[in-house]
């Protein structure tokens, strides 16, 4: 397959004429912001970026791609890790136009287009006092998150998101635009739930609501000893399936509400949601503060959509994750957590800790291409840097502090994956589900027009 648009037999205004949405090329003046995505490195040029406006327009291009012999990335949030969200020469699809957003209050479901990011669906249906389950950062689209499956602050409650998804509208490799679901094209319905976008463009999804109108929690930030981080470690898998907790321990970065004397200190900056309201609440997050004496605490009652307030992380420069599951975070590995992030000067430098269980873990393993419900605990490692010329060092650190925490679980979830090979793909997608997904795969894409995602190759 062709890579360029500029070699193509085919002129950007044949693009044009085929759709309603805007075609942006190089040299006009929005071409630059139109290819910024959410990581700075990720510095691809493509020959057309085409702002769909309708599910017609994502029609088209996927045809014109795939008679053009084009590659073709598909953007939803552009916060794919591994740059997965633009193409070198080919053509993007940028989702960010279609936005629209169907609430069915009374059925408890909703209808979106898949260019929404997670915070304006949840601000949209918290109106209503629902919400769906997404991810910890308000800005991230819910193309990319569904499909990979979407662990977030609902799911010990309520699952993942994909297990919320009950329908989805999605365009495939030949063009055809399906309305898959358990009924209705089961078997690409179940390799959306966790397999990325391989499968096609989904171009809206159809989920359901959850009631959730208040929560308890909010940041709280503790000093970090191997006691306290793994005491919150504990106190989270003993926590009610409504409080999730994410727990970075990092270095402690300036913030208005920290004591100046704390900067660069390495703390437990932690985010505690419980999904529901008043004493229940407050009684959930209690173990937490009873740690030690927080250096800093935001928690307290909130409207769920508060979740995703206030302003983002920087948009680093270069940086380095890795991702990966363990069974147990105890005072050993702890200690190590903390050697290790003293043992590195990247400006920010982090171990991001989550307790699973609960919702998620109940759904069988079989029944979505995501086969990590049993794992217990997620584990992210990560730093982000100015100096491109720190880039081995900080890489190197990363990947011996993930070798060093490695337990017996060899899972990855698809979702923080980077550029790390097939190995690393066929960890997110073990045994029997990569079998699956393969054979899927062969059916609805069986020349990878889509691969520009942690790429799952047709069966052959
Ligand atoms: C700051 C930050 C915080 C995060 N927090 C969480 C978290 O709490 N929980 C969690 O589960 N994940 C989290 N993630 C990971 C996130 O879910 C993935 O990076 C996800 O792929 C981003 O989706 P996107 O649509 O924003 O990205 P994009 O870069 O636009 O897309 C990512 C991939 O999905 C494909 N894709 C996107 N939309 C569609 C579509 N409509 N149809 C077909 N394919 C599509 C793209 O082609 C690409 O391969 C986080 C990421 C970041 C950067």
């Amino acid at each position: 397959m062709k890579s360029n648009l500029q070699q193509s037999a085919f002129s950007v205004e044949d693009l044009q004429k085929s759709v309603n949405g805007q075609v942006i090329t190089p040299g006009d003046a929005v071409y630059d912001e139109s290819r910024a995505v959410f990581f700075s490195w990720v510095t691809k040029h493509p020959g057309a970026i085409v702002k769909a406006a309708n599910a017609e327009d994502v029609k088209r291009v996927v045809d014109f791609a795939r008679d053009h012999e084009l590659e073709l990335a598909v953007r939803g949030g552009g916060h794919s890790i591994a740059g997965h969200s633009l193409s070198e020469g080919g053509i993007v699809l940028d989702m960010f136009g279609m936005q629209g957003l169907v609430i069915d209050v009374s059925s408890r479901t909703a209808w979106a287009e898949a260019g929404l990011t997670a915070g304006k669906y949840t601000e949209a249906t918290g109106a209503h006092g629902l919400a769906t389950g997404f991810g910890d950062t308000g800005s991230v689209g819910i193309g990319g998150l569904t499909l990979g499956g979407g662990v977030g602050y609902l799911a010990r409650k309520y699952g993942l998101t994909i297990d919320s998804l009950l329908a989805a509208e999605i365009v495939t490799a030949d063009g055809k635009l399906l309305s898959a679901s358990e009924e209705n094209y089961p078997d690409i319905f179940w390799a959306i739930r966790g397999g990325g976008g391989n499968f096609g463009v989904v171009t809206r999804f159809k989920f359901r609501l959850h009631p959730v109108s208040d929560m308890v929690g909010g940041m709280l930030f503790l000093p970090a000893s191997a006691e306290t981080i793994s005491g919150f470690m504990a106190a989270a898998e003993e926590a009610p399936y409504e409080l999730s907790a994410i727990a970075n321990v990092m270095p402690a970065p300036p913030m208005p509400f920290l004591p100046p004397e704390i900067v660069g200190k390495t703390i437990i900056f932690a985010m505690l949601v419980y999904a529901g309201s008043g004493e229940a609440g407050e009684k959930a997050i209690a173990p937490f503060k009873k740690l030690a004496t927080p250096l800093g605490d935001m928690t307290g009652p909130k409207k769920y959509p508060e979740i995703y307030a206030g302003p983002e992380g920087p948009h680093p420069v270069a940086g380095s994750a890795l991702t990966m599951f363990v069974d147990k975070i105890d005072k050993t590995d702890a200690q190590l957590i903390l050697d290790r992030l003293n043992n590195n000067d990247a400006p920010i430098r982090v171990t991001q800790l989550r307790v699973l269980g609960g919702a998620m873990a109940r759904v069988p393993v079989m029944a979505t291409a995501f086969a990590h419900r049993s794992s217990k605990i997620m584990v992210n490692v990560a730093t982000l840097y100015e100096n491109l010329a720190d880039a081995g060092r900080h890489e190197g650190w990363t990947k011996e502090t993930a070798a060093a925490l490695q337990q017996s679980d060899k899972g990855a979830y698809v979702n923080f994956l980077g550029n790390e090979g097939e190995a690393r793909i066929r960890a997110a997608y073990p045994g029997f589900t990569w079998q699956r997904l393969t054979e899927i795969k062969r059916k609805y894409d069986p020349d990878n027009l889509f691969h520009l995602n942690q790429n799952i190759p047709p069966s052959k």
